[in-house]
């Protein structure tokens, strides 16, 4: 996945880099590095780690130099260590590249470069690519933008490549497929970023480079072009994002600044579409397709990890109001295997940073077929926010802290609106109902601010179960998918292992695991499965397991059969899991902590997926 920062322009590039490197850390944090090129002179720093290592180990260097490249790794092609970060250099040592990305024929590649004598410092495909690419320039005597260019048609994968060359003191070649890259335009200088975080604080001017484009960037000129050799115009979009949205506010990580921060992203998703008082849902993307959408044959929803979970609320919330079938589909699974897609169906594809790489190429195949696609993605300008033919921006703002909190209530508003937006066209719901649940959800930020304010308690119970060797989360109905997420997030910030089962299911197999020793968090809000799921509790009971539920205020028959009990506001069923999932974020976090996990980057994870 990677984070890539470059910098050409009159200040000082490294400082520039490292700030930047620190905004990309969610993106990978196994090795980071620069290479820095001044008075002709290419230096090479990288260190196994994350950032702060690197910094530390370069105190007291010079590091001047007005032109560079910065790396954020997550390895790939060979472990984690100095010698296979990046930036890596070629064999003459005269060019050095950062790469975000797999390169799919690296071996057939390698195999052909040792027999003409190259030999290898890393184990990584980027390093392949790179002498590649030297050895065609030294072939062919030509440019390193012309040799780039005849490299990238003979290699299959993803990249987003940034070069220098120890002969040119001015450029940085640049070029993308599937993995993103944003140049910033500044007044005689240009930022380059896998996302526009490192570039904000010193220009709002941004390209975002296409797939199979080509970016000769100096200080005072920025040239694209595709990769036939012919120009095209940078489209210069303006960025809406502010400072204070990729720093920490006062808490101590970013997970849980973005935990709290869901009353107001829920509220911002919401705002300027649903109006109570006139009892509408705007939402350009569904309104200017509104034919199409509500006469679907069927809706496929791709997505992945957090995603995919808000993606089964949505099976569920549209099958019971817009009484259309939805399938859910993992984009790993879909676009390697041979679904059957549709001229009429039409594709909901979910992502938080909208370069999942495994969700962009399921959308492209569909997109092939002759499908719709809607895509329900936070980062603005995205990739798959491009490629999609209509959709709606979760609006949750900048997501740093690598298990998704914010982004999946915003995705969970945001499905939750186009389902009513979707009904009422299509007569599958009745005004009372639907004007109920506008309500219902306009009410959501209060009741998740509530339940923030019960955090001390929730934290408690993270203390006594935290030595924990398992859980297990339950839920049934629209809950279900909660309580998959709560065991996912768990797993990615305790480290504990944790399963998601629907309650009733548990007894087909992981009722085997129940003894004194395990928690099972219920997730059993009032609603039409109630009666059932207090019957599985019971049997959870009678097996010894500790029982820690969520549950409504007011309920209770849940609490005696509990061990510990976390109350939260009443809420429709359908409305539930929005709110049903805050108590399980602070758990995981509160957990998290205790164990001593670095939650904002737990080992081995990393935010955007843009491998596959
Ligand atoms: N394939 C490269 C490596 O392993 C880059 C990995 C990435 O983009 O995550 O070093």
């Amino acid at each position: 996945m990677c984070g890539i920062v470059g910098y050409t322009g009159p200040r000082e590039a490294y400082p520039i880099i490292l700030k930047g490197l620190k905004r990309l850390e969610y993106r990978g944090y196994d090795s980071s590095g620069v290479a820095l090129l001044h008075d002709g002179k290419l230096d090479v720093y990288k260190k196994k780690g994350k950032v702060a290592e690197l910094e530390e180990s370069l105190t007291g260097k010079n590091l001047h130099a007005n032109i560079g490249i910065g790396h954020t790794r997550w390895a790939t092609h060979g472990e984690p260590s100095d010698r296979n970060s990046h930036p890596h250099t070629s064999a003459s040592g005269r060019l050095s590249i950062i790469h975000n990305g797999i390169i799919e024929n690296y071996a057939p590649l390698k195999k052909e470069l040792i027999s003409k004598g190259y030999s290898f410092t890393s184990d990584t495909d980027t390093e392949v690519l790179l002498n590649f690419i030297e050895d065609i320039q030294i072939n062919n005597d030509c440019s390193l933008e012309e040799a780039v260019r005849i490299a990238l048609k003979r290699i299959t994968g993803a990249y987003c490549i940034l070069l220098l060359d120890e002969q040119d003191p001015e450029t940085i070649i640049a070029a993308r497929k599937g993995s993103p890259l944003v140049i910033g335009i500044g007044k005689g200088e240009h930022f380059l970023a896998s996302d526009a975080s490192p570039i904000i604080e010193y220009t709002k001017e941004v390209v975002y480079v296409n797939d199979y484009e080509l970016a000769i960037v100096r200080p005072n000129e920025l040239i694209l072009k595709n990769l036939g050799n012919e120009k095209i115009t940078p489209f210069i979009t303006k960025l809406d994002m502010e400072m204070a949205a990729i720093e920490k506010g006062g808490y101590d990580h970013f997970m849980l600044k973005e935990i709290y921060e869901q009353p107001s992203t829920i509220q911002d998703c919401l705002r300027g579409r649903l109006n109570i008082e006139s009892g509408t849902i705007t939402m350009a993307g569904i309104d200017d397709h509104i034919e199409q959408i509500k006469n679907a044959d069927r809706i496929m929803i791709v997505a992945c990890g957090t995603s995919w979970h808000a993606g089964l609320v949505a099976e569920y919330i549209i099958e019971e109001l817009c009484r259309i079938p939805v399938e859910v589909e993992y984009a790993s699974e879909f676009r390697y295997r041979n679904p059957i897609v549709n001229k009429g169906d039409v594709i909901i594809a979910i992502s938080q940073s909208g370069e999942t790489a495994d969700t962009l190429v399921a959308l492209e195949k569909a997109k092939e077929n002759g499908a719709f696609i809607f895509g329900v993605v936070n980062a603005v300008g995205s990739s798959i926010a491009r490629i999609s033919h209509a959709g709606a921006y979760t609006h949750a703002g900048h997501e740093i802290g690598v298990a998704s909190t914010k982004a999946f209530t915003g995705q969970l508003a945001v499905l939750m609106m186009m389902a009513l937006r979707i009904a009422i066209q299509k007569g599958t719901i009745t005004k009372e109902r639907y004007q109920q649940l506008l309500v219902e959800l306009a009410d959501v930020p209060e009741k998740v601010d509530a339940i923030l304010k019960n955090a001390a308690h929730i934290k408690s119970i993270a203390l006594k179960y935290k030595d924990a060797r398992d859980f297990l989360f339950l839920g049934r109905g629209y809950n279900f998918p909660i309580a998959l997420e709560g065991a996912l997030k768990l797993k990615e910030i305790s480290y504990i292992h944790a399963e998601g089962y629907p309650a009733a299911e548990m007894k087909h197999g992981p009722i085997a695991l129940v003894d004194e020793n395990l928690p099972v968090v219920f997730i059993a809000t009032k609603d039409s499965y109630h009666e059932k799921i207090v019957s599985n509790m019971q049997e959870i009971k009678a097996r010894k397991g500790k029982i820690i539920s969520i549950i409504t205020e007011g309920d209770e028959i849940s609490p005696t059969l509990s061990d510990d009990v976390i109350f939260i506001p009443p809420a429709d069923e359908l409305i539930a899991p929005i709110i049903s999932v805050i108590p399980l974020q602070l758990l995981s976090y509160f957990t998290g902590i205790a164990k001593g996990v670095d939650v904002d980057k737990p080992r081995n994870l990393a935010k955007s997926v843009t491998v596959e």
